[in-house]
């Protein structure tokens, strides 16, 4: 045991984290000569076995920073690194939920979900079986053979959950991964998933536009601004876990809810600086 882990064992951490964007801006080409910034100078971290959420308004860049994360678009300036390495490649080593379920019509749940490991080259036995043995997690046991059409929304939403982080991915990356859902499949849905990923060591970044989710889930938040997106403020959250139904009502939650919410309409929920 070192001195270093005096304060607690994440803090304490001096490994570089698993994901740190590195003032990271992002522009697109605009109608004429136009150029949109959808991102600027964004940095973040994110350690192993870390939940972090990103909230912000609907258009402020949330879906362009996780698609430059995950390498299917590369950043106008700034720099993203794994494990320290700026130059590692990201494109198909980052697990990423996007925002839409995309579950293939023609393929069973079983194909869906063993999609990423096909893509990797894994043979179809093996990927099969790799698939098959986590359906009663996922909650899909039974539903093996279904097709998508079949299936309520909370379940498309698993199969996707399970497409995502079924190979072995150091950083899963979830774009409102509960966006199309009614409230109670919305909540059952997110204490099951914390529940999930509290058994790894995954750096997992959440993004979201629903205050309470990301404080029912996260470690820490991160609050972006209106287009150009940028990081407005950063939240700890240190309430208990598990954090089922009562947890909405404490005062810490409320209060850092009530911190969330001013920063999310421009203020920083603490003095200007
Ligand atoms: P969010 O996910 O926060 O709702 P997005 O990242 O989807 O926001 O979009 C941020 C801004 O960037 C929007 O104005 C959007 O129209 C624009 N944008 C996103 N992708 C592209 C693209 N490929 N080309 C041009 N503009 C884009
Ligand atoms: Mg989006």
């Amino acid at each position: 045991m070192t001195d270093a882990r005096q304060d607690d064992g994440r803090d304490g951490d001096t490994s570089p984290p698993r994901l740190a964007v590195n003032g990271v801006t992002k522009e697109f080409r605009a109608s004429g000569n136009g150029r949109l910034r959808a991102l600027e100078d964004v940095t973040l971290t994110v350690r192993a076995g870390e939940f972090v959420s990103i909230i912000g308004p609907s258009g402020c860049g949330k879906s362009t920073l996780l698609n430059v994360i995950a390498g299917l678009e590369e950043p106008t300036a700034g720099q993203v690194a794994l494990d320290g390495d700026p130059g590692a490649a990201r494109l198909g080593h980052v697990a990423y939920m996007h925002q839409r379920d995309l579950l293939l019509p023609w393929r069973t749940v079983l194909d869906n979900a063993r999609l990423g490991l096909e893509l990797q080259g894994i043979p179809s036995n093996e990927s099969r079986d790799a698939a098959r043995a986590l359906m009663g997690r996922f909650g899909l046991e039974g539903f093996e053979d279904a097709y998508p059409w079949r299936l309520s929304g909370g379940m498309r939403q698993r199969v996707a959950l399970l497409r995502a982080t079924l190979p072995e991915r150091g950083v899963l990356l979830l774009d409102e991964p509960f966006g199309a859902l009614d409230a109670l499949t919305r909540g059952d849905l997110q204490q099951w998933l914390a529940d999930a990923l509290d058994r790894e060591d995954r750096a997992v970044l959440q993004v979201t536009h629903d205050v309470e989710e990301a404080l029912l889930l996260s470690d820490r938040v991160y609050v972006m601004t209106p287009l150009p997106g940028r990081i407005h403020d950063e939240v700890r959250v240190d309430l208990p876990r598990p954090r089922g139904g009562e947890t909405v009502t404490g005062r810490d939650f409320v209060a850092l809810k009530a911190r969330l919410m001013s920063a999310l309409s421009g203020g920083t929920g603490r003095e200007a600086v």
